[in-house]
């Protein structure tokens, strides 16, 4: 990409994350017509060349070098946490835990019940396995697994979590199993890989990394252009569409910057009032995430690891033996409608045996 920007461009997606990623592929694989793809983050070309950070690329352990920096506000009064987001191309595929797990067939087709055409089961179950494909999904063997994710597997059975044999069986409700990952010789294979890497070379196609979106220019409800800033300087970019993925706490950002929210919280900012949108900011959820410090168990790892014969892999590719971080071997798969049932119902055990849902 040169360190310029185009004045126009048919289609400008913003965020090159796992969805911007995605979409830019497909688009510029399926079409003809200008695509601009900004993120904010850098873009270190494509795997082949070689340039992208070790710790983007080894999927053993989660890395924070590209985050965004978000955390909570203080919460009863002290405790801050930490609500982390990849700033690079590939987004959170480049530095998630590569669980790639389809869900439950109880959430899409209860999506698809609500009105929301093309998100039944039947309907996604095509993308599901394309998707897969393109991102080198597999479930590893056992002999992959370390020592301590084999121990999880064989105490789940214990607690009263029953083990399944398919993470990706969509109705199965309940289970742990080793999880399907999108991990291949090491490597975290990153949206940016999978969808990206193929269409590099397409002319139609610029991938912008270090361009920070600002705001959407509207008129009446036609976004007209972007406002980006690239080296500190203010650019303008006219487009026919925008396809506005810069994740879950980026794109609800750039609307209301754009002026587009609840009227009174977007006067608040001192920012004209464009679009209504009632719901914006009212319904972000995250996953509950428990990070675990346990010093013996760390340095039992290690010592573990030491232990494995060196394989000489070269940088940006990982022992193929040793292919997984330690959260994505091992996966438990609930569906949020199965457990919300569960809890409404007032039943409050979640499968054989002792162990209870904690909501
Ligand atoms: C630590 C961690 C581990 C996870 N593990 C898993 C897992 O194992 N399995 C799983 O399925 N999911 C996992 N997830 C969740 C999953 O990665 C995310 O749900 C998914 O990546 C979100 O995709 P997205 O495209 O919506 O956003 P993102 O991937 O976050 O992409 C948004 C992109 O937009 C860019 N951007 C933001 N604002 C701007 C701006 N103003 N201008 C330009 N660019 C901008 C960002 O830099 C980013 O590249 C994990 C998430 C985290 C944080």
């Amino acid at each position: 990409m040169s360190d310029s920007l185009p004045g126009f461009a048919d289609t400008v997606v913003i965020g090159a994350g796992t969805a911007g990623a995605a979409i830019a592929g497909v688009l510029a694989a399926s079409c003809d017509q200008s695509l601009l793809l900004l993120e904010a983050g850098p873009d270190y070309g494509s795997f082949e060349d070689g340039r992208w950070p070790a710790d983007l690329t080894d999927a053993r352990a989660i890395p924070t070098s590209h985050d965004w920096g978000y955390s909570s506000t203080a919460q009863s009064g002290r405790r801050v946490i930490k609500f982390d987001r990849a700033r690079v191309v590939g987004g959170c595929s480049s530095h998630n835990g590569c669980a790639a797990i389809w869900g439950s067939r109880l959430d899409y087709d209860h999506w698809a019940e609500l009105g929301n055409p093309g998100w039944s089961t039947e309907d996604l179950l095509a993308l599901f396995r394309a998707g897969s494909e393109r991102l080198r999904v597999r479930t590893p063997p056992r002999d992959e697994i370390t020592p301590y994710q084999l121990a999880w597997l064989e105490a789940a059975p214990r607690a009263g979590i029953p083990l399944v044999a398919d993470l990706n069986n969509l109705d199965e409700n309940l289970g742990m199993a080793l999880s399907p990952a999108n991990v291949a010789n090491g490597i975290r294979w990153n949206a940016a890989f999978a969808y990206l890497d193929p269409v590099r070379d397409r002319n139609h196609l610029s991938i912008a990394g270090g361009v920070l979106a600002d705001r959407l220019l509207i008129r009446g409800a036609r976004v007209e252009a972007v406002r980006a800033i690239r080296n500190g300087q203010e650019v303008t970019i006219k487009t026919g569409r925008v396809v506005l993925a810069a994740g879950t706490y980026g794109s609800p950002a750039i609307l209301i910057r754009s002026g587009v929210g609840p009227e009174a919280e977007v006067r608040a900012l001192g920012v004209e009032h464009v679009l209504d949108l009632p719901a914006w900011g009212e319904t972000c959820t995250t996953i509950p995430w428990s990070d675990w410090s346990m010093p013996a168990l760390r340095s039992s790892k290690q010592q573990w690891r030491n232990s494995q014969p060196a394989t000489g892999c070269p940088r940006n590719r990982p022992s193929p033996k040793r292919d997984l971080h330690d959260a994505a071997a091992v996966s438990i798969c609930t569906s949020t409608r199965w457990a919300g049932e569960r809890r409404s119902s007032g039943r409050r055990r979640g499968g054989p045996g002792r162990w209870r849902w904690r909501a």
